[in-house]
């Protein structure tokens, strides 16, 4: 079987955390687990059947079941396993080194974000710091993100398996990186990767492939007979839009913008700026005292559009008063910090999201109303790339 050698280089950091929150070495399970849900989005996608995206919903395989296990397991339970059947490939990266944790946000927003960010990444559990008060308030992260120029990755087959796993897993990488964001976090900047080394042929390849699989997974895989409805909610790639903008050379948070964390001299500026947290929550508040001002972010944006109201604001950001880490980095719309993919080129932006068909709401919709949020919020920028479901799904 054939390896699948590639090297990846990150534009903004990498978020594989652990149970305790770090990302200071790279945990495989933490890429395996959106490697996954991207895979099943792209097979629902393909009019393909797999079973419930969390683990206690997974297919099992029974050894004494008279059935080969294609007709007992789910496409993604073929490749990815589960209890009984065991993961079809080994993943290996390494030369990716920990950097620290810091945000920038915008001047006005900057203690309530700060605070935001700092309890989401462990606060002082966690060996975090804060000190002072008010807009003097200064915020220590104890965890740290990954960071790598020319970080190695390996795909290697382990298991006999019907179909040629390095060709999947090329197509499914190049999606990734070209229209949504690897590893965990991803809704909050981290993730943004270009893959070197994909061959144009095994994309094509896996493409076809995964087609065909697809179509051969119209079996009732619901182990727990989850609902119509419910799975409207799943992630399918034909209720999907992504868009990247051109903002220009300048930073605009260079003047605007303040520091939560520290960089200790990573000179990320010409490399990123990680202000997804400002664009998608909140870069300009109300004055609760005085009520003067509003809300600006993407959040805001949307909650005050008469066709999403606040429950469809919830679906698509995550819910805004959420106590727990899960759910405030939540939601559907995933944001990228701006990156630059070479010093002193200009800054981009990544938008992209699954829009359920149960909001009634079409995907394109909410795309047109992000492209008018940005450029509100920067002002000259341009929709340089934006994603053609047929070109993706090959149809
Ligand atoms: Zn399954």
């Amino acid at each position: 079987m054939q390896k699948l050698e590639l090297s990846l280089r990150t534009l903004t950091p990498l978020w594989t955390g652990n149970i305790s929150g770090n990302s200071i070495h790279i945990r495989e399970t933490g890429l395996l687990g959106s490697l996954r849900w991207w895979y099943e989005g792209i097979i629902r996608g393909m009019g393909g059947s797999v079973c419930d995206p969390l683990p206690e919903g997974h297919c099992e395989f029974k050894q004494e079941k008279p059935e080969p296990p294609e007709q007992q397991l789910c496409p993604a339970c073929l490749l990815f396993g589960c209890t009984g059947w065991q993961r079809r490939f080994r993943l290996e990266v390494t030369d990716l080194e920990p950097i620290p944790l810091f945000f920038v946000a915008s001047s006005g927003v900057y203690q309530t974000s700060g605070n935001w960010l700092w309890r989401m990444f462990g606060a002082d559990e966690a060996g975090g710091k804060k000190q002072g008060r008010g807009s003097s308030t200064k915020f220590t992260f104890g965890v740290q993100a990954l960071w790598g120029t020319e970080t190695k990755l390996r795909i290697i087959p382990l298991k006999a398996f019907q179909g040629n796993i390095s060709a999947q897993l090329s197509y499914l990488l190049n999606i990734i990186s070209k229209w949504g964001a690897l590893g965990a976090k991803t809704q909050n900047g981290f993730g943004q990767v270009i893959v070197n080394g994909l061959n144009e042929d095994l994309i094509t390849n896996g493409c076809q492939e995964l087609k065909v699989v697809a179509a051969s997974s119209q079996v009732n895989h619901n182990k727990n007979n989850i609902s119509q409805n419910q799975l409207k909610n799943y992630f399918d790639l034909r209720r999907f839009f992504s868009r990247i903008y051109e903002i220009g050379h300048d930073n605009p948070y260079k003047t605007a913008g303040k520091l939560i964390g520290d960089p200790c001299g990573f000179n990320y500026q010409d490399f990123f700026i990680p202000c997804a947290f400002d664009i998608r929550y909140k870069s300009r508040s109300r004055n609760p005292f005085t009520g003067q001002g509003e809300d600006f972010g993407m959040r805001p944006w949307f909650k005050n559009k008469k066709q999403y109201d606040s429950k469809a604001t919830d679906i698509l950001f995550g819910k805004s008063k959420a106590r727990t880490d899960e759910d405030c980095s939540g939601g559907r719309i995933g944001v990228s910090h701006l990156y630059r993919k070479q010093r002193d080129g200009s800054f981009y932006v990544k938008i992209w999201g699954h829009v359920p068909d149960s909001l009634g709401i079409e995907p394109e919709d909410v795309a047109r109303e992000i492209d008018m949020f940005v450029q509100t919020m920067f002002r000259g920028a341009k929709l340089r790339t934006e994603f053609k479901q047929k070109e993706a799904l090959g149809s």
